[in-house]
């Protein structure tokens, strides 16, 4: 029972990460606008890329859950199709969950389709936008597919329940071996694994075990650990003392939204998530924000950076640095900027601006 559970949940974790291959020359990511602002910022993103020449075409496909033979959730075919084909994906925002009875989470299905096992959230200040900090440059690496989130609860009598945390040796050792490689890729100079191994000693244990034993491999990158409430106590006193942090699923949701708080919230913050076949999806981690859809009042800066993120990915090294750039400058002039990063420029003028600076 317990080698189906765990296979279930882990869905494929013992599968190595497939390396992308891009060729030279226009590559094809699939372009997913979302629900709520998620048209009005994909589109200011695809404006933004065009300025900077950016050797990308979109693709793009509209994602729902649809029922497949024997009444099993899936995407629709021809999403999954161009995902598998081009390996990336770019998501506008969360999709909206249908309120309908049975209804599986959009952003769980597209999880489960593609077996996205890592969450990464790169956190740098942006100058001249008032945060706590101003030099904070991190990023956290989250597992994505177990711990408290694997979905295994029960009632054991009444009023007692139990939910279990699931922590494998396989999907330990995959996380760690992507945040080492993503380190070492990404000119990184240390990893600190957070964990809570001195309460939760097997499972914890075994996830820090595996982050040790991956280290070995990976000496040119600086290997520490820490508890997760020493993080916590460190990283609001000061910040830039971390480099990339690797965890598993539920300390992953909650200090991610922490270092996002650091500089400046979700509307600043990129994301991506990372298949184990290969497929990669960036989106922004905001709402739909249904109250100003359709206003051209959103700031497209989270999913702008998730894009950045998603060049960085595909080895785009230099048409992400521009982007950045101009995007950073755009707010660090503060002349013009949207309502929700202290200005009154609409999105469309926000991107105008930033187009100009690529
Ligand atoms: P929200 O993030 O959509 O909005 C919260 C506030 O922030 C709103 O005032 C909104 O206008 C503003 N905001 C968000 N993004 C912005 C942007 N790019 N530019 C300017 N302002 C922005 O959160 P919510 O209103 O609580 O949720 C709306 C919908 O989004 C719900 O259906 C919710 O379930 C979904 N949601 C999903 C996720 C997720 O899956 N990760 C996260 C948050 C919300």
């Amino acid at each position: 029972v317990w080698r189906s559970l765990v296979s279930q949940v882990m869905g494929g974790a013992n599968r190595r990460p497939a390396v992308s291959s891009f060729s030279r020359g226009m590559q094809t990511v699939t372009l997913i606008p979302g629900d709520g602002i998620g048209p009005e910022i994909s589109a200011a993103v695809v404006k933004i890329f065009d300025a900077a020449k950016a050797p990308v075409q979109w693709e793009e496909r509209n994602v729902m859950a649809i029922k497949g033979p024997g009444g099993k959730w899936m995407i629709p075919a021809d999403a999954k199709e161009s995902m598998d084909r081009s390996k990336i994906a770019l998501k506008g925002c969360p999709l909206k969950t249908p309120i309908a009875a049975g209804h599986p989470s959009m952003n769980l299905l597209l999880r489960k389709t593609f077996d996205l096992y890592a969450n990464v959230r790169p956190c740098v200040s942006i100058e001249g936008y008032r945060t706590p900090y101003t030099d904070v440059d991190l990023v956290t690496i989250r597992e994505n597919t177990e711990g408290e989130y694997s979905g295994i609860e029960h009632v054991i009598v009444d009023g007692v329940v139990q939910s279990i945390k699931l922590i494998t040796e396989d999907a330990s050792r995959r996380i760690a071996e992507y945040t080492f490689e993503y380190a070492r890729n990404n000119q990184r100079s240390s990893v600190t694994a957070v964990h809570k191994a001195n309460i939760m000693r097997m499972s914890d244990g075994l996830f820090l075990r595996k982050c040790r034993e991956v280290a070995e491999n990976f000496k040119d990158v600086k290997f520490t650990e820490m508890y997760l409430d020493t993080v916590c106590l460190n990283m609001v006193q000061d910040p830039t003392q971390f480099d990339v942090l690797v965890m598993p699923n539920l300390y992953g949701d909650i200090l991610s939204d922490l270092c996002a708080g650091l500089i400046g919230g979700l509307g600043v913050t990129p994301s991506g998530n990372i298949g184990a076949n290969g497929v990669a999806i960036f989106e922004s981690v905001h709402g739909t924000a249904p109250d100003i859809a359709g206003l051209d009042l959103a700031n497209p800066t989270a999913l702008l950076l998730s894009a950045v993120m998603m060049l960085r990915h595909m080895g785009l090294h230099q048409h992400a640095a521009k982007i950045q750039t101009a995007c950073f400058d755009t707010i660090k002039e503060k002349k013009v900027l949207t309502k929700d990063l202290g200005g009154n420029s609409k999105c469309s003028e926000f991107t105008t601006e930033i187009c100009r600076r690529v």
